[in-house]
């Protein structure tokens, strides 16, 4: 097909939303790609062959689907507005390797699905321009179900881009950092304009790519336990570690306790959360966690 009749272009995007008198909604995050450009770097960063099964999260109009389509040999997404499922019937008619689960993402049942479409052990990688209002509740459900995906590859608002890949001692380092980075390795491949999308955003967009780990990068006693640590370091993020850990023990642990754990776990309680690597957060929950079950 060239690459003029690509739906990614702002020529035939209008077009599609002027037959079917379409209306974005903002309260679903809806602002379309029109760079077939972007969609066709994003297919060779994320890797995506005819070995491979891609999800999309929100496939609009088709933009990337179609790219998806194209190159893996399997695509499902998952579309909310049921206004885009005659359009995507139309847009992406000439490609049979595409289903369109009309449900909502956060409720979807992810590996009931995989395991209705794609072959077994087959490579799956998610690739998607999320809707904005839900990045992290999308990312984290993906992450924490444990799902046999090997990367995602996805758009997003710069500044949760940058917060989830960020590194220790920088101003966007914190939970979410830790938790996305537990369970992945994180690398921003490209910053992104605004006019890329129609409409335009008002923030601007980077590509993240998460690569799922084989092994978690720390041992940890207890997963939530350690999240709820790290959290309460970040509480106040002026304040100093040891102020934070006492708050947040305030009512379980006495002062002393708390000191003694920060030395045996030989951190120092005059530093700041922001400075803490993941192997330090790791040794300080697993230290208070023993203290506090003893
Ligand atoms: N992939 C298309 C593109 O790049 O042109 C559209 C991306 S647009 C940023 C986000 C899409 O996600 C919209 O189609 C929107 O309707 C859909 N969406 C929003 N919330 C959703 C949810 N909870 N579950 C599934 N899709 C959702």
């Amino acid at each position: 097909m060239s690459e003029q009749r690509f739906i990614a272009t702002p020529k035939r995007t209008k077009e599609i939303l002027q037959k079917y008198q379409f209306t974005f909604k903002k309260s679903l995050g809806q602002n379309f790609l029109v760079d077939a450009n972007i969609l066709q770097n994003i297919m060779q960063k994320a890797g995506i062959d005819k070995s491979c099964a891609a999800i999309e999260i929100g496939p609009g109009i088709g933009a990337l689907t179609e790219q998806l389509a194209i190159h893996a040999d399997k695509v499902v997404a998952f579309e909310i507005d049921q206004r885009l499922l005659p359009i995507l019937s139309d847009t992406l008619q000439a490609y049979d390797n595409v289903h369109i689960i009309h449900e909502d993402i956060l409720k979807a049942d992810i590996q009931k699905i995989i395991d209705m479409y794609f072959k077994p052990n087959q490579t799956i990688h998610v690739v998607a321009n999320l809707p904005y209002y839900i990045t992290t509740p999308i990312l984290m459900k993906l992450l924490q179900q444990h799902l046999p995906i090997t990367s995602i590859t996805v758009m997003m608002q710069k500044e949760v881009a940058d917060r989830m890949s960020a590194k220790p001692n920088s101003k966007s380092y914190g939970s979410l950092s830790i938790a996305v980075q537990y369970y992945t390795d994180a690398k921003i491949l490209a910053t992104v304009p605004k006019t890329v999308f129609m409409p335009q955003p008002n923030v601007d967009s980077s590509i993240l790519q998460l690569t799922m780990r084989q092994t978690f990068p720390v041992a940890v006693n207890d997963e939530d336990y350690f999240f709820d640590l790290v959290q309460a370091c970040f509480a106040q993020r002026r304040k100093t570690l040891r102020n934070n850990l006492l708050a947040y023990f305030k009512n379980r642990l006495a002062k002393e306790t708390v000191e003694s754990v920060l030395q045996q776990a030989e951190i120092d309680g005059t530093r700041r959360g922001e400075s803490l690597d993941m192997a330090e957060f790791a040794r300080l929950a697993n230290a208070f966690q023993i203290a506090e079950h003893a």
